[in-house]
């Protein structure tokens, strides 16, 4: 029976979800992405990895579908079976959840009360007893580790694929936040957009993603490196090869890096001396895929003056966050019962 009820905690980001289970840890991290059969039904024949290998090459009669982008369900029908193939591939069995399992599920703050309720049902559909709605600061807060529960304010800024967070957290609460529609994603958007104005040449999603992983960067000067990659040009039509450089990637994801580090200086403006004063001491924590992105902690440094630290695994922070409240909740439960 025990093995039966075991919580779990997901984190459904833009880009990907991330599966934790209690007493397991970090079981599933697959990208958010549906293969939809593009005709009425809307059949998910594929999700995550499987789905993601598709983009670009879909074969006719099938659509690449992101149900989260922007970091909203955009997509509610489509979130719902790709969380479910996720949970019964995450428990490795055919039942989804057992009946007494709860499930701690992480959404960005600023959703309203309606998308709230959507990723509430979604997780009840896929068979949940208790769905916990956690904000994904806290729990981005607490997978890197930073002492929430003290007096001392803790800064996490969690850039992932369409949404970026910013938010002191202090005694246990989000004292202020910030959340912009913009991230990873964007900068690929970016890249794509650079090489077609520059180039004439059409790359697809996938490899302007690996161009940012691979070569790109916050800070211009820092790095000289380049990279052949291949699209199509747009005046024949054909397939071609070009060469792009670390600096050329900078200039292309400028204006979104620029808008982090604004609404990150915002933040920063609004905090009481107190929080100020914690903040300068102990830095901000980036979590979220956007924070391995070459030199994005030091141009954060640079632009406020305040020390910046990756957290470990930055990409696992809010599982792992959301996976430490499921494993307390049926403490957390006793304690409020006594009180
Ligand atoms: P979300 O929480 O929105 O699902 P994640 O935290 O999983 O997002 O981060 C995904 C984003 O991080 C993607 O846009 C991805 O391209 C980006 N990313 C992952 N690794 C790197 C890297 N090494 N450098 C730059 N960006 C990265
Ligand atoms: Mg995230």
């Amino acid at each position: 029976m025990a093995f039966f009820s075991k919580n779990i905690a997901i984190d459904l980001g833009t880009a990907n979800v991330v599966i934790y289970v209690q007493g397991k840890g970090i079981v599933l991290r697959e990208p958010s992405i549906a293969a939809v059969s593009d005709d009425e039904y809307r059949d998910v024949l594929e999700v995550g990895t499987q789905a993601k290998m598709m983009l670009g090459r879909t074969p006719a009669g099938i659509v690449p579908v992101y149900p989260l982008r922007e970091g909203v369900i955009a997509d509610f029908m489509i979130t719902e079976e790709m969380l479910s193939k996720f949970m019964i591939k995450a428990l490795n069995r055919r039942l989804t959840i057992a009946s007494s399992s709860s499930v701690v599920i992480c959404v960005p703050c600023n959703i309203s009360e309606h998308e709230r309720k959507s990723v509430e049902k979604a997780v009840k559909n896929c068979g949940a007893k208790q769905a916990y709605i956690t904000q994904q600061p806290i729990a981005a807060a607490i997978g890197a580790g930073l002492p929430i529960n003290s007096a001392q304010g803790s800064m996490v800024v969690d850039i992932g694929g369409g949404t970026t967070e910013i938010a002191v957290v202090t005694m246990g609460e989000i004292s202020i936040s910030r959340s912009i529609r913009t991230g990873g994603v964007h900068m690929d958007n970016d890249i794509v957009y650079y090489v077609k104005k520059q180039y004439n040449a059409l790359i697809g999603d996938k490899t302007a993603e690996e161009i940012k992983i691979e070569i790109g960067s916050a800070m211009d000067y820092k790095d000289t490196s380049s990279m052949q990659v291949r699209g199509r040009d747009l005046m024949s039509n054909m397939p071609i090869a070009l060469e792009i450089t670390s600096r050329e990637v900078c200039y292309a994801i400028r204006d979104t890096i620029d808008r982090i580090i604004l609404e990150i200086r915002a933040v920063l403006e609004n905090l009481t001396p107190e929080l100020s004063a914690d903040i300068l001491e102990h830095g901000i924590t980036l979590t979220g895929g956007g924070a391995l992105l070459n030199d994005m902690a030091e141009r954060i440094y640079l632009d406020t003056q305040i020390p910046v630290k990756v957290a470990d695994s930055p990409m696992d922070c809010v599982a792992l966050g959301a996976g430490i409240i499921a494993e307390q909740i049926e403490e957390l439960k006793k304690s409020r019962r006594k009180r």
